[in-house]
């Protein structure tokens, strides 16, 4: 719509509330009508709500009487974008959830709480008759307005910061000299900034590789235009530096980039190396923000003065002008598909969507990309760029499998591995032990009446943690003493099984000589926590390296020549069809890790099952072996990407109440047969945090049959009576079947 926006009418507004609906507002008469994107404050009940304005309209199916007016306007310039609406509506169709409620984690807190969009400076400034006030005398005994007049004449106008930093309690007298009339406050609109990180002496860019020149031609070919590629490279492989040349021209076309990473602990790697290479103006968004950080982050984006915009999950939906392309590293990463409140949404694929729509390429960067990827590179939809080989003279790591069968096993260590530990610490090497276990032992049992430790509120078993001397829950935090004897026979009790803490402990005893670290969330609970580990590898303090997923991401270890994985098993014989997928993407993501400087490196992979074809393939033929073999499975069982899912989840008090209300929910559902409905069943841990968990899971290999069943079914089974005794939140591509 052009020229002047239309005066009354009715503005559909978006509410955070749970309703899959769009509220009817009256623009007041001699009002101009909000633009979409834009914020009002409305009534609803006996509330005031801030919503978002997503379309203008001439009539409303709501009775003339019953449609109440909207109460102020906040936005002359819109807080959604065009660009981001578009986006919100898609996701809200797509992941059959309402507006307001995507819009809600969407947007910063401070925006929806009506934080103006634009950062504010408040002005004071003096007036005539203030000056002649003090002139004649008027202000003789009232020291503070005296002394806060003549700063404002001596400077004609101040900041409210210069004030603050001048006069101690200016505003009192500030406020009494404004009732008088003597002085001015004005709000006016901030120079919009953004921090540019500090311009870490301009490493110099080396020179590309063949592959990484290749890459950046290729994708500096696309700008312009949507094309999703595939940058498929070893961590350390060079894809950041294919990146930053792709930044590089989008800054020079005088365009923006957006920036997705998986976790929080990934981005400030990427901002110093970004700041190493870029002088422009960054804003980084992601869950570790305070509101106000947030707040400050998303002006500067909206406004355009941030360049490059780095963030997790919900920073696809940031306001970006001029947005020239889109990177999402380590696209296969679980954490990029989650949910915030019931909102559960993919952030890569709504990156695809976003980049499609607005005619800009994506590039999809990853060591293991997702099965889906590699099926849509094979389907022709996206371009995979060969993969940039090692940069620098490291070889890919050797891969062993040790069988747990055939060697003597202590603490989980087998006695190669033993050996092999001991061999490349008397090399000088570094040992990286990756067990996905925190805690100490998994288990506390009774050696007499076999009385195992259990969680009083989950189907699960409380996990030892000896330094700390507690039993304690993963999945609900459940945390007790931890006791001496059974509590049923009173005999002693034994932890089976090992954590990372128990690992570390054996590794004491076996190398009282190499200082051990670990990285697990007992230990590091902060950025600092993981700075210092990380540092105390680097400088070679630490020689041994024990930890959890969060030692497989990211951070690049030079000296690193062994990396032992201690369990592969846990992932070959899960009941959900992306555990392989899983297991696969981790151990060659842990791999990674062995031999990234000068010297090769070795990983070894203990498991009781050797002869597992998905080892074995991923042995002898590396990932897109593997990833061939697996995407095989998948088309002959009909799993996706070969099929598209939908899992309604629900949760109540009783096992009953879950299963019925999806059973009611089937009952509803006019299925065509394209579309499948298997369950409802209870969850794999049916009990969790004293809550009872059940699913239902919709199939169909027909995307457009499956959703118009959604769009149909889900808001009767909403109005089911039964719907109000359970939790319960439909996931669109769910990644975890549990
Ligand atoms: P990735 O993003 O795939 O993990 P990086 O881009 O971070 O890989 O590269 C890994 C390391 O190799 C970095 O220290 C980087 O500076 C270096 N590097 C990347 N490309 C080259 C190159 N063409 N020549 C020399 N060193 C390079
Ligand atoms: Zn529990």
């Amino acid at each position: 719509m052009t020229g002047a926006a239309p005066e009354g009418g009715i503005s559909r507004v978006a509410l955070d509330v749970p309703l899959s609906r769009l509220f009817d507002y009256r623009v007041p008469p001699g009002t101009a009508a909000p633009v979409a994107g834009a914020r009002v404050r409305v009534p609803f009940g006996r509330q005031h709500l801030i919503g978002v304005v997503i379309e203008h309209a001439t009539d409303s199916s709501v009775a003339e009487e019953r449609l109440k007016p909207l109460t102020a306007l906040l936005d002359s310039v819109p807080v959604l974008s065009g660009e981001v609406l578009d986006l919100v509506r898609w996701a809200s169709d797509y992941y059959h959830h309402p507006i307001g409620e995507v819009i809600a984690s969407a947007l910063p807190k401070a925006l929806r709480a009506g934080a103006t969009l634009t950062a504010l400076e408040e002005l004071w400034r003096p007036t005539g008759t203030g000056r002649t006030a003090l002139e004649t005398g008027m202000l003789a005994r009232l020291p503070a307005q005296r002394r806060v007049l003549e700063l404002l004449l001596r400077h004609d106008c101040l900041h409210e910061d210069d004030l603050s930093a001048q006069v101690p309690h200016w505003r009192t007298a500030a406020k009494a000299l404004l009732r008088q009339g003597w002085v001015q406050h004005e709000s006016v609109a901030a120079a919009p900034a953004a921090p540019t990180p500090e311009w870490v002496a301009a490493a110099a860019a080396p020179v590309a590789t063949p592959e990484q020149a290749a890459a950046v031609a290729h994708i500096g070919a696309a700008l312009g235009g949507y094309a999703t590629f595939v940058l498929h490279g070893l961590t350390g492989s060079g894809k950041t530096e294919v990146y930053l040349r792709i930044i590089e021209q989008v800054l020079e076309r005088g365009q923006r980039a957006l920036v997705l990473v998986p976790e929080i602990g990934l981005t400030p790697q990427l901002v110093r190396r970004f700041a190493q290479r870029l002088n422009a103006p960054l804003a980084v968004l992601h869950s570790g923000l305070t509101d106000t950080e947030r707040l400050d982050a998303w002006r500067a984006a909206a406004s355009g003065a941030a360049r490059i915009i780095v963030g997790t999950r919900s920073a696809v939906f940031a306001p970006v002008p001029q947005l020239g392309v889109i990177i999402v590293d380590e696209e296969h990463d679980a954490s990029l598909k989650q949910h915030e409140g019931g909102f559960h949404y993919s952030a890569r694929d709504l990156a695809l969507v976003r980049a499609q729509r607005a005619q800009l390429p994506v590039i999809l960067g990853s060591a293991t990309p997702s099965l889906e990827t590699l099926q849509n590179v094979v389907a022709g939809r996206y371009q995979r760029l060969s993969g940039p080989r090692r940069a620098g003279p490291a070889a890919a790591p050797r891969l062993g499998l040790v069988d747990l069968r055939a060697h003597a096993v202590s603490a989980g260590l087998s006695t190669p591995v033993v050996q092999a530990i001991e061999r490349h610490l008397a090399a000088e090497g570094q040992v990286l032990v990756f067990l996905n276990r925190r805690g100490y032992a998994p288990t506390l049992l009774c050696t007499a009446c076999g009385w195992v430790a259990p969680c009083k509120e989950c189907d699960a078993r409380l996990t030892v943690h000896q330094r700390s001397q507690r039993l304690r829950c993963h999945h609900c935090g459940a945390d007790a003493p931890l006791p001496q004897n059974c509590p049923q026979c009173g005999f002693e009790v034994r932890p089976v099984g090992q954590g990372t803490e128990r690992v570390e402990e054996r590794l004491l005893e076996l190398f009282p000589h190499a200082p051990i670290v670990r990285v697990d969330r007992d230990v590091v609970r902060g950025r600092g926590d993981m700075d210092a580990a990380m540092h105390s590898i680097d400088s070679g303090a630490a020689r041994i390296l024990v930890g959890t997923q969060m030692i497989t991401k990211g951070h690049d270890f030079q000296n690193m020549t062994l990396v032992v994985v201690l369990n592969a098993d846990q992932g070959l014989f899960s009941t959900d069809f992306r555990a392989a997928e899983r297991l696969a993407q981790t151990i060659v993501q842990v791999a990674g890790r062995a031999g990234r400087g000068s010297r090769a490196g070795e990983v070894l992979i203990q498991t009781a099952y050797p002869e597992h074809p998905l080892l074995q393939t991923l042995m002898s033929e590396g990932y897109d072996g593997f990833a061939r073999a697996a995407l095989a499975e998948r088309a002959a069982a009909a799993w996706p990407p070969f099929s598209r899912l939908a899992v309604v989840r629900a949760s109540a008090l009783t096992a009953e109440a879950a299963l019925e209300f999806l059973t009611e929910a089937r009952r509803l559902a006019a299925a065509p047969r394209a579309v499948k409905l298997l369950g409802p069943v209870p969850a794999a841990m049916a009990r969790r945090a004293g809550r009872y968990h059940a699913q239902l899971l919709l199939e169909s290999a027909d995307r457009a049959a499956l959703h118009r069943l959604l769009g149909g079914w889900l808001p009767r089974v909403a109005e089911l009576p039964v719907a109000r005794r359970v939790r319960w939140a439909l996931d669109v591509d769910p990644i975890d079947l549990f």
